[in-house]
């Protein structure tokens, strides 16, 4: 092998690390310093706030509450499709959207699918390009191992409600920017507001930072119960990084594991 080649193998070792390391960690660095661990550089971007303790703990978002105790949650823009009542109503009245630049590069606004009363919905990230090109979320490789995980807990691809951050491709699959998913998270709220889902389970890092507006790792995500808009939330590997990495398949499915033991928790009503 010459010098050449041996000095680009290395670099696309490096690369596939640095990438598996960014995929569990985000963009936080951790480094050895004086035998302890610290932590340096974490990305803040507009839309995430950093509610990670001096310990490493994921911190809980500060809640405000009204006189009656109810949480106040951010509030919808005032726009007409807030009125919809039902998914295909909410459907029709936002995907011709053209909030953020996305509009204009994509095939098909993807809205989601599934039961529009499951009690589970699965969030990822954002559609790649058979998810653009078919309008329906997760029906690539990754979604078809989606489906594999959530069958592994007994859960059936048509009994939940599946969708993304994020209705239209980023291109080349980069990932959702801070005002895209200020624009887009509003019609999430309102999937939600009208599914009355149980429980969510947001598929990798991005998905969970996003929603709990936090740079916190995958790491720290995992194995936790977090609350958005009042409903509980798991966070656990997006299924593209299982096909890349065949290791994460077990702590995945031991995340699944808990998911379910907490579902059906609260579907018997401990
Ligand atoms: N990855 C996602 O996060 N969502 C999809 O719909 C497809 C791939």
């Amino acid at each position: 092998m010459s010098l050449d080649e041996e000095f680009k193998n290395i670099l696309t070792d490096a690369e596939r690390f640095l990438k598996q390391q960014q995929e569990l960690y985000g963009d936080t660095i951790f480094i050895p310093k004086n035998e302890s661990l610290s932590v340096y550089s974490a990305k803040t971007t507009a839309s995430t706030i950093s509610d990670v303790d001096l310990f490493g703990n994921v911190t809980k978002p500060t809640v405000s509450h009204n006189k009656i105790g109810e949480p106040i949650l951010p509030a919808f823009p005032d726009e007409s499709w807030t009125k919809t009542k039902t998914l295909e109503e909410l459907n029709s009245a936002i995907n011709t959207c053209m909030k953020c630049s996305l509009g204009k590069t994509r095939i098909k606004f993807v809205f989601g699918v599934g039961n529009p009363k499951a009690d589970v919905v699965v969030v990822g990230e954002a559609p790649g390009a058979d998810e653009d090109e078919q309008g329906e979320p997760f029906v690539g490789r990754a979604g078809q191992l989606l489906n594999k995980i959530l069958e592994a807990v007994q859960f059936k691809r048509e009994e939940v409600f599946i969708c993304n951050i994020l209705k239209c491709r980023p291109p080349n699959n980069r990932d959702p920017q801070a005002e895209e998913i200020d624009c887009c998270e509003p019609y999430l709220w309102k999937q939600l507001e009208i599914i009355k889902p149980k429980i969510i389970l947001c598929a990798g890092r991005i998905a969970g930072q996003s929603l709990l507006k936090t740079n916190a790792s995958l790491t720290l995500l995992r194995g936790k119960v977090h609350d958005y808009r009042g409903i509980p939330l798991m966070v656990t590997y997006h299924p593209a990084a299982l096909l890349r990495n065949p290791h994460w398949k077990r702590p995945c499915w031991e995340d699944m594991q808990q998911f379910r033991k907490l579902y059906d928790e609260m579907k018997s009503g401990k």
